[in-house]
């Protein structure tokens, strides 16, 4: 349950860090003169913002941004084989709201951390902010509340975390269901795929007991199936709540301050809760 633990003190700390940016880091120098929040660090991207700087990565005019298209109904391919989904429509808002052209590249989800940086400037892909990841990239403000879903065939007597134990668990490759998976669950046997929806058709098969995936996908997919697969709520087995958001290269400031101030834009006139409408809510 480790794992739990630490995602959701990662969520609780993220909390904390956003209030103690809102109330009291603007009174607060260190001897740099640069703001701090309360335990001293340096408050991310509120110089950049003041200051209205523009991150070089923003330069060229272009955003190249990482994600990976087998994520419904954050991101998918879609019937003309372009990329489509809840983040893509988001990321191409910011992009606009930014004044840059949004270029798209499907990648593998593990490979998308490790990219930012050389092959793309930032990642969007129902990404869940963990403290392994922070090592290597910064994320932006949290823009959506997730959890992990458990996928069973009808009649399976899987109803709790602990039944989870020694069980045959479908996961995608480097996400948080694997984490959770491979690291908490007692004995299981965790096979790993690149595409959640491959290991959906699996357990279909009776090759896997369940799958453990982020909710929105797993309701997706469950559907898909409907009378054979049914999608449980996390909650039930004691999956801590996550939240996803933007990766971006660790320390530019002046882009992370670019990115929160386009996403609170949108938040507050009302794109953000249209796109949440469009391709969450109603489908
Ligand atoms: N939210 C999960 C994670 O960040 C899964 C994301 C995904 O598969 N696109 O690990």
């Amino acid at each position: 349950m480790k794992r739990l633990l630490a995602l959701s003190l990662a969520a609780i700390m993220t909390l904390g860090l956003l209030t103690a940016c809102g109330n009291q880091v603007a009174e607060q120098t260190n001897e740099t003169g640069k703001e701090t929040n309360e335990t001293g660090e340096e408050a991310e991207g509120t110089e950049a913002e003041s200051a209205g700087e523009i991150s070089q990565v923003l330069e060229d005019g272009k955003l190249t941004v990482g994600t990976n298209a087998e994520f419904p109904p954050f991101e998918f391919v879609d019937d003309n084989g372009e990329p489509d989904g809840f983040d893509v429509a988001l990321i191409k808002a910011i992009g606009e709201k930014l004044g840059v052209e949004v270029e798209i590249e499907n990648m593998e989800f593990d490979a998308l951390v490790a990219s930012i940086g050389n092959k793309i400037d930032v990642a969007i892909a129902g990404m869940t902010i963990t403290d392994e990841r922070k090592e290597n990239a910064d994320f932006s403000d949290p823009y959506y509340d997730a959890l992990q879903y458990v996928i069973l065939p009808e009649g399976s007597e899987i109803a709790t975390f602990d039944d989870l134990a020694g069980k045959t668990i479908g996961v995608q490759l480097g996400t948080t269901g694997d984490f959770i998976a491979s690291d908490d669950v007692d004995g299981a046997e965790v096979k790993q795929y690149n595409k959640g929806v491959d290991a959906v058709n699996d357990l279909i098969n009776g090759r896997l007991d369940c799958v453990i995936i982020d909710k929105n996908p797993a309701l997706v997919f469950a559907a898909k199936f409907e009378g054979q697969l049914t999608a449980v709520d996390g909650e039930q087995f004691d999956f801590g709540v996550e939240n996803y958001a933007i990766a971006m290269p660790k320390g530019d400031t002046a882009l992370a301050a670019q990115i929160n101030g386009a996403l609170k834009e949108l938040k507050e006139d009302g794109t953000f809760d249209e796109l949440v409408k469009k391709y969450i809510e109603e489908n």
